[in-house]
């Protein structure tokens, strides 16, 4: 059973060499009397930006640490092999956290969804269908208050959650613009996922841009970044404006974050700030899938994912998130099937 271990915790910018492939034994078969686990083949892992923040010792999070020594822990597609629960049998596809190895026991598989639908990509359910679809679905369409006619700026708007915000908020008939860090993801965010504008934050002086391509101002702000852009952002938002804050990947590396120096804004312009964790949404996913599965179906929506093949290339993979290596959700390929 080849893993991908945590060797130690980590402080700065992650770097492969703190994660270490090592290759053990596992019987394909739970030990008797195995009540409740199911043991799994991973296919497909995910790499999420909040496992950064688990690669720190923390007490007060709303995850646990990673152990070191142990796997990484995180989202993934699996089959399951074997079974001591009774809502799970073997050949059953699920989805949820797993470790970063090719085969796992799941102990507690409540937290685990099962696949009913086969006629997508499986990786699908790391991505658009998985816990980043829950998050853009819900910050979106729960947090913003979203109105037809409305301007939105998403930032960090061509990854795995990013993307689906510009195409809800298109869907609903709003203006939407977004921020990514190269020409290749710019392109993508006007020309695959049909936002109105984008630009490349690295190119620009943020206030300078937010007020030329919102000269009105901006309604809505999912904010996925943090740091530079909320400060130019809040200089920008219009009376009533909303800001959803899912993410702040541009702090997750520093060990001091960086100071926000507009808050005074939401003062002025009324603005309603509210930060969220996808978890609390979690009991919407059925009414989420009968939202977005006909939407695809339909090609009204579409995602891009970014394919790593090999458990190996995990490593490189997930610490590639905070270069902007990836273009789309950023999938690892561990087993087709
Ligand atoms: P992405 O697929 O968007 O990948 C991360 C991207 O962030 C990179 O590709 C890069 O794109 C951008 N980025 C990296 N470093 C920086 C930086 N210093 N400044 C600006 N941009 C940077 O990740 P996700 O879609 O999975 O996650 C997006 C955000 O949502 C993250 O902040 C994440 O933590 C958060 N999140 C929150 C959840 C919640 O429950 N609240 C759940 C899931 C995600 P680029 O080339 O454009 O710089």
């Amino acid at each position: 059973n080849k893993q991908i271990i945590l060797k130690e915790y980590v402080s700065g910018f992650p770097k492969e060499s703190d994660m270490v492939v090592k290759t053990g034994t596992i019987r394909l078969q739970l030990p008797e009397g195995s009540k409740n686990a199911i043991l799994v083949k991973n296919l497909y892992l995910s790499c999420d930006p909040s496992m950064r923040g688990r690669m720190r010792k923390v007490e007060d999070s709303y995850v646990e640490s990673f152990t070191p020594g142990s796997p990484i822990i995180g989202y993934g597609v699996a089959r399951v092999l074997d079974s001591g629960h009774p809502n799970f049998k073997k050949g059953d596809l699920v989805w949820g956290m797993t470790g970063w190895e090719e085969y796992s026991v799941i102990k507690a598989p409540e937290s685990v969804f099962k696949i009913q639908n086969t006629n997508v990509p499986l990786s699908y359910y790391i991505g658009i269908l998985g816990m980043p679809g829950m998050t853009a679905y819900a910050g979106f369409y729960e947090l913003c208050s979203p109105k037809q006619g409305e301007y939105v700026f998403v930032s960090a708007a061509s990854g795995a959650v990013g993307q689906l915000v510009g195409q809800f908020a298109k869907l609903l008939g709003c203006y939407v613009v977004g921020s990514a860090g190269t020409k290749e993801k710019v392109d993508l965010l006007k020309n695959k996922f049909g936002f109105d504008e984008a630009f490349n934050y690295k190119e620009e002086v943020l206030e300078a841009a937010l007020k030329r391509y919102f000269p009105n101002g901006i309604d809505i702000y999912f904010e996925n970044v943090g740091g530079k852009m909320l400060d130019a952002v809040l200089l920008n938002m219009r009376l009533r404006g909303r800001i959803a804050v899912c993410g702040m990947i541009s702090q997750y590396n520093l060990e001091q974050p960086e100071g926000v120096h507009n808050l005074f804004c939401l003062i002025t312009k009324r603005v309603r700030m509210e930060g969220f964790i996808v978890f609390d949404y979690y009991h919407m996913y059925p009414k989420f899938l009968d939202m977005i599965l006909p939407h695809i179906k339909e090609g009204k929506i579409t995602y891009v994912e970014d394919i790593a093949e090999g458990l190996e290339s995990a490593p490189a993979a997930l610490i590639g998130l905070f270069a902007g290596h990836n273009v789309g959700k950023q999938v690892v390929v561990v087993a087709r099937e």
